[in-house]
């Protein structure tokens, strides 16, 4: 398997660390408001591929944070008068519940960085013990930039050149020693989260976070750590210069990033008033929508959104759910027995799908032409698969498209047409009707309700209902 390695700018065999195992760490979300469509993009993508890695037989220890304590959560918390707490646990169950319905399976572990403190005290103690991390005069602690040789490897900037391109950064430093050190711990403001330090009261800087969730719920050295490709620098960079100087050694091994996510070919943004908020196309349109969306594009390539695009992706999740639909009511109907001769070699051609779709997968998670594969074995399925098959070919045929689905989260089970508040209050009508001795209307509910897969039962206990 082959995985575009943002640190080397090269698609690079992947070999984990521990044979048969895979860490992988990806950056979540700040929580002070719902997540975004471009926040979607990496908690799908990277899903989609985390599937693929347990598909392919590895067991995945996927880790990814809630950033909770932050300037913009507790600006929030002021704007609310509320305190930073109840709008990050606010927005955590919020995301959680987007993340949901987007079929994001949640992390092994989803650490809080306001549950990590300890660990990034002595994290910051070490970087200061080894000489890369300095106390200034208001307790601030801000790292050594430049006594990190290796800083700038991963963006493939080189800090001489940042310097010269950007003169005015150099007058900023008030307390540092040099306007590249970034800050590690800074000191509490009037009214902000704090915690005890050897330093002073306050909190933790943004970038030590990662640093610390990533080693103490993986390790030192870890195989994966993603995000979206505005990470790269500052963020990614500044977790490598403190992870690599705290332990002596390489951070991660592959870093992979997302491309990012515009509206009708614009950057989103709120003044654009092209921002759109995962709850706000969720009243458009099913998450599954949005999530086949993304995966219909490399998660490296940048993808635009727009109405016609979104329509399209529908579109197209509806052929397959369709597909996949017509031939499950199809196998139940059919004949009993084995797969015949033809049968047989039709069902081994759709392998040539399998193979097509795992080589996409392989091939630096290109999801993409994972769905084109899938769009193929659609194909094949709308032309072989008819009344007169055995139920056991065209179970066989459900089950090759069911694998496929479901490595990249794609449901395909039809949506249940009726809700269960719908059957209730329909079954209450009929009661009605039956007390009225409307027996025409009760039984016309009945067999509205056996149509829609709905079975009554009527019992001493009262009518109970299932779903055949
Ligand atoms: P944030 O809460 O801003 O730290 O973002 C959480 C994740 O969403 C990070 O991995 C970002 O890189 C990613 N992200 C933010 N905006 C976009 C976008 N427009 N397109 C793709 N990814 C994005
Ligand atoms: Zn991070």
């Amino acid at each position: 398997m082959k995985i575009y390695n943002t640190l080397t700018r090269k698609k690079e065999e992947f070999t984990p660390i521990e044979k048969g195992r895979v860490s992988m760490y990806v950056c979540g979300p700040t929580v002070y408001n719902l997540i975004h469509i471009g926040n979607a993009r990496p908690m799908i993508v990277f899903d989609a591929f985390r599937r693929f890695l347990e598909y392919k037989g590895y067991e995945v220890n996927f880790v990814s944070n809630f950033t909770d304590v932050d300037d913009k959560i507790i600006k929030k918390a002021i704007e609310e008068g509320t305190d930073a707490q109840t709008i990050a646990k606010r927005y955590t169950e919020e995301c959680k519940k987007d993340m949901a319905d987007m079929n994001v399976r949640p992390a092994t572990v989803h650490p809080l960085a306001t549950q990590e403190i300890e660990g990034m005290i002595e994290m910051i103690q070490t970087l200061i013990d080894k000489g890369y991390a300095y106390q200034a005069a208001d307790g601030t602690v801000y790292y050594r930039t430049k006594k990190f040789a290796d800083y700038g490897k991963l963006s493939h900037k080189n800090l001489d050149e940042l310097q010269a391109g950007h003169r005015e950064i150099q007058v900023t430093g008030d307390l540092k020693e040099d306007p590249f050190d970034f800050v590690l711990w800074k000191p509490k403001k009037e009214g902000e989260p704090a915690w005890e330090s050897p330093w002073c009261e306050g909190r933790p800087g943004w970038h030590i976070e990662c640093s610390v969730m990533s080693k103490k719920y993986l390790g030192e050295t870890i195989d994966i750590h993603a995000g979206g490709e505005d990470l790269i620098f500052p963020h990614h960079e500044n977790e490598i210069a403190q992870s690599e100087a705290a332990s002596g050694k390489p951070f991660a091994h592959y870093w992979m990033h997302n491309g990012f996510l515009n509206i009708d070919n614009q950057k989103m943004s709120k003044s654009l008033n092209n921002f759109f908020t995962v709850r706000d196309i969720a009243q458009k349109y099913d998450l599954q929508v949005l999530r086949f969306f993304m995966l219909s594009a490399h998660y490296r390539s940048p993808l635009n959104f727009s109405a016609e695009l979104m329509d399209a992706a529908k579109n197209g999740l509806e052929r397959i759910v369709t597909a996949a639909s017509n031939v499950k009511r199809l196998s139940a109907v059919a004949g009993p027995g084995e797969m015949n001769e033809t049968e047989r070699e039709l069902f081994e051609k759709t392998r040539e799908y399998q193979d097509k779709f795992d080589a996409a997968m392989e091939d630096d998670c290109n999801t993409a032409d994972a769905v084109s594969a899938i769009f193929e074995l659609v194909k094949f399925i709308n032309t072989n698969a008819c009344a007169d098959n055995t139920s056991i070919y065209l179970k066989n045929l459900y089950a090759r498209l069911a694998v496929l689905c479901d490595v990249l989260g794609i449901l395909i089970e039809k949506k249940e047409e009726l809700l269960d508040e719908d059957i209730k209050r329909l079954i209450e009508e009929r009661q009605t009707a039956r007390k009225e001795k409307n027996f025409a209307r009760a039984d016309q509910i009945r067999d509205e309700l056996e149509q829609k897969g709905i079975l009554l039962k009527d019992t001493r206990q009262g009518v109970v209902w299932q779903r055949i």
